[in-house]
């Protein structure tokens, strides 16, 4: 039941068509809950534990394509 406590209160958005692939959010990440996958021939990042994300936002402001956009979530215990 408290499962939510640690749930972020954005998450990181990849945009495919301009991510390259490089890494730098991949290394950047604390928890490692980003990582680079290939796609239609295509490598680029990719968040695999939503869960685990914090939301520090380090994965956007390290992207050096401008690739990534905190967007925020709702949040489920509807605080307010
Ligand atoms: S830093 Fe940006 S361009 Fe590089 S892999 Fe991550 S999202 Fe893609
Ligand atoms: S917001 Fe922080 S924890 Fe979440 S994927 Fe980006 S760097 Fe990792």
């Amino acid at each position: 039941m408290r499962r939510m406590a640690t749930a972020p209160k954005a998450l990181p958005a990849i945009d495919l068509a301009r991510c390259t692939g490089c890494g730098w959010c991949v290394a950047a990440c604390p928890p490692h809950v980003l990582s680079l996958a290939v796609e239609n021939w295509k490598k680029s990042a990719h968040l695999h534990d939503a869960p685990g994300c914090t939301g520090c936002a380090k994965c956007a402001l390290k992207c050096p394509f401008d690739a990534i956009a905190m967007r925020r979530i709702p949040d489920p215990a509807g605080s307010r």
